[in-house]
């Protein structure tokens, strides 16, 4: 099997194996509770020490405070409780307090979220003041010397989850003694820990928290900085441990295992040093340069992390990028929130100015300082794996003209939908109403696998294809056209018979042909095989309408005419005709879910041994099955159909003697669609791996 490479690490890390190890002890061995006198609670009262005492030393802690605790997210609810509170003591003694709670545009969503949070629970109605970055992800330090002496708490981070940025933590504290201000600072150190140097005590830092799985410890253990004298009021009261400061029971197996990984930050015989790390990225960055033309870095390494990469490429998406990564077993993450249908663009691109395509479709690609020149070679390699995946579905650009895909492919945006009707046989394709923001996309498409375009056509009259027509140049050859954009001059129209006896101009698509319908103040396109001159109900395999009811379609169409919807919200692909459906007379959604749709796992192999017709069939896009290197579940050949061809391919199945259908995806998602549109459809054996090729792996 290939073996993942795990590069997030900025999300998390694997736990180094000594941690485990030492977590394994923590558990087994030692497991006795450090506030026992007993020799067992000594035991672990002394791995406890040490951890701290090596935290101590390492991070420069001096006479300040370190606690463990949950993790940075506690640490940071911890210091901003600690600040206000101290703030609200002061306003009370009628001190003069700032009236802004300063935080970096760029932190952590966990540090703004808290400040509005503790404000106000804790009653202060201090104003939230977002302190903007420059182009490079920098504080704007100009703005912070305005702003400081207004300030209550000020919290920047070290560095940057998203983009790996370093903060100029000598710059901002030279503005906060400068100005003499009287705020509180904090300093988010997650992505510090084991890449920059700390020495706490010697900076004007009042808190800084840490998180451990950042840097190969488990989950759900953290550290806390407090300097000497910065206010501090516990976040948890109970039974008085890490000296009454977080109270609750230690997670011995945690701070075990961070103790292992600070100790090794100490030794420093564990981790790479700057310089490689620096080589490392400057690597991934060739091979994606190489991989993916036009690739653009989001974040200036220079001034970042050398273990964090983040960057756009145009003309796809973070979803695609995110995708083909995970089909060739590359782990990354989107630089921006992602949502099902439309990535969210990142707030932390945005406030360094990065254009919107760029911030909406980035991609974060991380690794920690145990990465070694093999990962980074065998990374290398599956980026230009992607690479190759992305040309052959001519999504990027490529040198050489990409093997013409056929049939009927369907492309969307937000619930609109357009279609691409491709004979490659003869090198001749149409459009179907065209989406503007396609226009780049289908373009690029169209010229990637030297197709002609016969027709750019609407469904309404005017529809915005002129942008579309001009990106397509010499490729589109219509000539004179309709207000559907329909061709009116001849050879490439002629007329055809129809079901109902009505005489329908028609345009020649190899062995198909296309014919166009009224359907009130609208157009209806069908396509099928024609028989001399006549094209009978029974040919018709697809309507493209934006209504379904159409009464014209009745007449003109058959049983097994699947309808193109140029609406499709609910990503049913396509439907029956309405007065043709076998579940239901009616159009509406029909998303009921039978058990017997899913298929464990586990119960693959029999299934597909009691049924040897039974057909596996990958969903997910071409330029994710090009590149996967793994076999099919069960070690299976699988047969690729995308969702975005499922319409056409469902034609197929549905004409032929039905036999089992097993479909699958990554996660199980769009195989569950992909069984719910055949059985809609009327395919009674039509199931979906549940849990995906991730489940199945
Ligand atoms: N701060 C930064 C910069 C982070 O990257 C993270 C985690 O993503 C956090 C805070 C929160 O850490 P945790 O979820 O471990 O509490």
């Amino acid at each position: 099997m290939t073996t993942e490479i795990y590069l997030d690490g900025n999300a998390t890390t694997a736990v180094l194996p000594a941690a485990i190890g030492a977590a394994i002890d923590a558990m087994g061995q030692r497991f006795g509770n450090p506030s026992s006198t007993h020799a067992t609670g000594l035991q672990a009262k002394a791995v406890l020490d040490q951890a701290r005492a090596c935290a101590v030393r390492l991070l420069g802690v001096g006479d300040g405070r370190m606690m463990f605790n949950s993790g940075a997210t506690e640490g940071i609810q911890t210091s901003v409780l600690s600040a206000l509170v101290a703030v609200r003591e002061r306003q009370a003694r009628g001190e003069a307090i700032g009236s802004l709670l300063v935080y970096g545009a760029t932190e952590h969503k966990a540090v703004p979220e808290s400040l509005a949070h503790w404000n106000r629970l804790l009653g202060l109605n201090l104003t939230l003041h977002k302190l903007p970055v420059d182009a490079d992800g920098a504080h704007d330090l100009a703005l912070l010397r305005q702003v400081a002496g207004s300030a209550a708490l000020i919290c920047t981070m070290a560095a940057n989850n998203e983009t790996g940025v370093v903060s100029d933590l000598d710059g901002i504290e030279a503005v906060i003694r400068e100005t003499g201000t009287a705020a509180y600072w904090m300093v988010d150190c997650v992505q510090a820990l084991g890449k920059l140097a700390l020495d706490l005590a010697a900076t004007r830092i009042d808190y800084a928290p840490f998180s451990g799985h950042k840097l190969y410890a488990p989950k759900g253990v953290g550290m806390l900085y407090v300097r000497a004298g910065a206010p501090f009021t516990p976040l948890i009261m109970g039974g008085g441990q890490e000296s009454g400061q977080r109270s609750g029971t230690e997670n011995m197996a945690g701070i075990a295992a961070l103790g292992v990984v600070l100790a090794a930050l100490e030794r420093g015989d564990t981790f790479r040093g700057h310089d490689e790390l620096w080589r490392f990225r400057a690597r991934l960055a060739d091979s994606l340069r190489a991989a993916l033309p036009g690739v653009v870095f989001n974040n200036p390494f220079d001034k970042a992390l050398p273990t964090t990469l983040n960057f756009s490429v145009p003309g796809l998406s973070s979803r695609e990028l995110m995708d083909v990564f995970d089909a060739a077993q590359v782990r990354v993450s989107a630089g921006s929130a992602c949502s099902s249908a439309k990535a969210a663009p990142s707030y932390v691109l945005d406030a360094m100015g990065v254009p919107l395509w760029r911030s909406a479709g980035a991609i974060r690609m991380s690794f920690g300082p145990l990465a070694d020149a093999e990962l980074i070679a065998a990374a290398c390699a599956r980026i230009e794996r992607c690479g190759a995946a992305l040309r052959a579905s001519c999504l990027i650009a490529s040198d050489s003209a990409a093997v013409a895909h056929d049939g009927l492919l369907q492309l969307g945006v937000e619930g609109a939908c357009c279609w691409l009707v491709q004979d490659a046989a003869s090198g001749a394709c149409v459009v179907i109403d065209p989406l503007p923001e396609l226009t780049s996309r289908i373009a690029s498409y169209v010229r990637c696998q030297d197709y002609r375009v016969l027709a750019v056509v609407g469904t309404l009259p005017d529809a915005a294809r002129q942008s579309l027509v001009e990106a397509l140049g010499a490729h589109y050859v219509a000539g004179c056209v309709d207000e559907f954009g329909w061709p009116a001059a001849a050879p490439l129209a002629f007329d055809v018979a129809l079901e109902n006896g009505a005489a329908a101009r028609a345009i020649g698509l190899g062995a198909q042909v296309l014919a166009s319908v009224a359907a009130g103040a609208a157009r209806a396109y069908l396509l099928g095989t024609a028989d001399g001159g006549r094209l009978p109900a029974a040919s018709v395999r697809f309507a493209f309408s934006a209504g379904a009811r159409e009464p014209v379609l009745a007449a003109v169409g058959g049983p097994r005419t699947l309808l193109c919807p140029t609406r499709d919200d609910q990503n049913q692909f396509c439907a029956s005709m309405p007065s043709h459906s076998p579940a239901t007379s009616t159009a509406e959604p029909q998303l009921t879910m039978h058990s017997d749709m899913q298929l464990d796992s586990a119960d693959l192999d029999a299934f597909l041994s009691a049924h040897p017709d039974a057909v596996l069939i990958d969903v997910r896009e071409a330029y994710e099955f090009a590149a996967t290197a793994v076999p099919g579940p069960a070690g299976r050949v699988a047969h690729s159909v995308p969702l975005s061809r499922l319409a056409g391919q469902a034609s197929v199945w549905l004409r032929e003697q039905q036999r089992p259908l097993v479909f699958f995806c990554r996660s199980g998602n769009r195989s569950m669609k992909a069984t719910q549109c055949l059985r809609r459809l009327g395919h009674k054996q039509a199931y979906s791996l549940s849990g995906g090729l991730a489940l199945a792996a």
